[in-house]
C-alpha cells in the first residue's frame, strides 16, 4: 500500500507507509521505533512510521470500549509552567492522528502555544476556543484541519484570558466547553484538550469536559510541588462537577534517565502514584523543542527523532490502558451464569461470544 499525499498538501493518515517485505529498510537507524511499528526511509515529504501494532490495538480498543460511538476526552494538566503539557497535548493528538484515528486538539490556553505549534498565526477574527465558552460559536465552528489528515484543532487566542473574567457570574460557567465539545465527540475518537497552567476557570472547564486527566511532569525535584493541589482539584471536581473524571496517567517530560536524580525521581513519583505513572518517559529531545517554531508536530518535523518516536509509545500505552480498562469493565458486567462468579478478564473471542449470544437471547 503505497497512497500519496493527497493533492490539498495534507500528510494523509495513509502516507504513513506500511511495512512490507518488498520494501527496504536499509536508511532506518537500528532499533528504531522497534517495539511499535516498522519505519522505512522515503523521501523527505513523506512521514516514515508505520502503525500496524497501533491500528491492531485500535481495533481490539474499539471491539472492548463500552462505548465506543463516544470520543476519549483527555485534559493535559499540570498547574506548573513549563513541564510540557503543550509537548505532549500536539505530540499525543499527532500520534493518535497517525495511527488512522480521527482526533481533535483543543487549545484551552490563552498563549495558545498548541495554536502556533500546529503553524497557525494569530489571529483574533479567527473562532476559537474564546468564542466555544462564550457560546459565540459552536464547535463545528471552529474547527481547523490541519497537515495531518486525520488531526483537527480549535485554536486559542489570547483573548482567552478575559473568557476568565467575563464568565465569572454566567450561568453553567463550568459546563460551557463540555457543552460546546459534546456534538463533536461521536465524531473523534480523541479529543485532547492543551490546559493552562494554572487552576482557572479555563483548567475547570477541560476538566469538566474531559473523561481523563493526562498530568506531564518534570523529571526533576520539586516534581510533586503543587501537584496535591491538582489532585484536590480533581477531587472536588469529582465531586461536584464531573464524576466520571479519571486520572489517564502521568507522563515523566523532559527525562534523562542516564542520571542519579532522575532515576530518583522517578523511583519516587513510582511511590506516589503506583500504576498510574506511565511506562512511557519523554526524554529531553532537540526536535520536540525546533518542531513547534517549523509549526509541525515531531513526528511529521523528525519522525525518527526520540521524541517522536516517545509520544508514539505514550499514544500506545494510552491505547493499551484503554483497552485494558475496557476490558476488565465489561468482566465485571461478565459473570457465569447462576453463580455470579467472576471469570476476570474476557478475551475478545469472549465478548464477542456475550455480543451473540445477547442478540439470540
Ligand atoms: P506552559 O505551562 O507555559 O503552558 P507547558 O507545560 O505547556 O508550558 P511546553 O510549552 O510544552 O510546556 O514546554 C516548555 C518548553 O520546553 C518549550 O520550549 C518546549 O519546546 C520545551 N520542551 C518540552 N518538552 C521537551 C522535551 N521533551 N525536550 C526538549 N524540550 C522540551
Ligand atoms: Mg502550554
Amino acid at each position: 500500500m503505497i497512497p500519496a499525499q493527497c493533492s490539498c498538501g495534507n500528510i494523509s493518515a495513509g502516507s504513513f507507509f506500511y511495512a512490507h517485505d518488498s520494501f527496504s529498510t536499509a536508511n532506518v537507524p537500528a532499533g528504531t521505533l522497534d517495539a511499535f511499528c516498522t519505519p522505512i526511509h522515503l523521501s523527505a515529504q513523506q512521514i516514515v512510521v508505520a502503525f500496524e501494532m497501533a491500528g491492531a490495538l485500535f481495533c481490539e480498543w474499539l471491539l472492548v470500549s463500552p462505548d465506543n460511538s463516544m470520543g476519549r476526552v483527555i485534559a493535559v494538566a499540570n498547574q506548573k509552567g513549563g513541564v510540557g503539557k503543550t509537548t505532549t497535548a500536539i505530540n499525543l493528538a499527532a500520534s493518535f492522528a497517525a495511527a488512522e484515528v480521527n482526533t481533535l486538539l483543543v487549545d484551552c490556553d490563552p498563549q495558545s502555544n498548541a495554536t502556533s505549534g500546529l503553524g497557525f498565526v494569530k489571529d483574533p477574527e479567527r473562532v476559537s476556543s474564546y468564542h466555544l465558552l462564550m457560546g459565540a460559536a459552536s464547535g463545528e465552528e471552529a474547527l481547523l484541519t490541519t497537515e495531518l489528515e486525520q488531526l483537527w484543532l480549535i485554536p486559542s487566542h489570547k483573548n482567552l484570558i478575559g473568557a476568565n473574567l467575563e464568565l465569572v457570574d454566567a450561568d453553567g460557567r463550568e459546563f460551557r466547553l463540555r457543552d460546546a465539545l459534546a456534538p463533536l465527540r461521536d465524531r473523534f475518537q480523541f479529543i485532547v484538550l492543551d490546559c493552562p497552567p494554572a487552576l482557572d476557570l479555563l483548567t475547570l472547564n477541560a476538566l469538566v469536559a474531559a473523561d481523563a486527566v493526562l498530568i506531564p511532569m518534570q523529571g526533576e525535584y520539586f516534581a510533586l510541588e503543587g501537584i496535591s493541589e491538582l489532585l484536590d482539584t480533581i477531587e472536588r471536581i469529582r465531586a461536584a462537577l464531573n464524576p466520571e473524571l479519571g486520572i489517564e496517567g502521568v507522563v515523566l517530560t523532559m527525562f534523562d534517565e542516564r542520571t542519579n536524580l532522575a532515576q530518583q525521581v522517578m523511583a519516587e513519583l513510582k511511590n506516589f502514584f503506583g500504576e498510574k505513572l506511565c511506562r512511557t518517559t519523554v526524554p529531553r529531545n532537540i526536535r520536540l523543542a525546533e518542531a513547534p517554531s517549523h509549526g509541525k508536530a515531531a513526528l511529521v518535523y523528525d519522525p525518527r527523532s526520540k521524541g517522536a518516536e516517545s509520544y508514539i509509545r505514550l499514544a500506545k500505552e494510552i491505547i493499551e490502558r484503554q483497552a485494558l480498562a475496557a476490558g476488565a469493565q465489561a468482566s465485571e458486567t461478565f459473570t457465569t451464569e447462576g453463580t455470579g462468579e467472576h471469570r476476570g478478564e474476557p478475551t475478545v473471542e469472549e465478548i464477542r461470544a456475550a455480543g451473540e449470544m445477547d442478540k439470540t437471547a
